[in-house]
């Protein structure tokens, strides 16, 4: 078994965090730890770019991690990229177990539309589940509807589901069981 811990590293609303922590509870089944932790993060801007490198900042918080049963994933109200792409959700490295997503491109106003909490929370959701789900090792899925299904627009990100497809789900607890703390 393991243990998910999130930290937050900009304000993120009760009720948002609640509903979280409930879908990843269900969906993983593992003590899951909720920490505010305000870090400045400037080390990873890039002034050309006007966004943050998702990658250095992953590169920083590794350098503290010791315990391999424990999957660490950061949210942040930045604009992310990583190299070669425009800007991403969310980044996961499974091989120190740590992962990122970006509140920024989740929320309407981003693209000068009306806010719609229902649809934001239905987002990160999905986001927070696809990086948790990288980091048990589960690849991208081919399932148009499962949460592992790579999307680089908020379109794909809308059309999928906020869990498992069965296929993904059988690898995951099989993962999740394989793992000793
Ligand atoms: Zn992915
Ligand atoms: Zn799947």
């Amino acid at each position: 078994m393991g243990k998910i811990k999130i930290f937050l590293l900009s304000e993120v609303k009760d009720k948002v965090l609640v509903e979280l922590r409930n879908h990843l509870q269900n969906l993983f089944n593992l003590e899951i730890e909720i920490i505010s932790k305000k870090q400045d993060i400037n080390f990873a801007y890039n002034e050309k770019r006007k966004q943050y490198s998702a990658e250095e900042i992953l590169k920083n918080f590794e350098k503290n991690k010791d315990k391999n049963y424990e999957k660490w994933l950061f949210i942040v109200d930045a604009d992310l990229y990583c190299s070669g792409l425009n800007f991403v959700f969310g980044v996961a490295n499974p091989y120190s177990g740590v992962s990122i997503i970006s509140l920024t491109r989740l929320k309407q106003q981003f693209y000068g539309k009306s806010e719609n909490e229902v649809l934001y929370i239905e987002r990160i959701k999905k986001e927070a589940t696809h990086e948790l789900g990288h980091l048990f090792y589960l690849n991208h899925c081919q399932n148009k509807k499962c949460v592992m299904r790579f999307s680089n627009s908020l379109y794909e990100t809308d059309e999928k589901n906020s869990f498992f497809c069965d296929r993904c789900k059988k690898i995951l607890i099989y993962n999740i069981n394989q793992i000793r703390t």
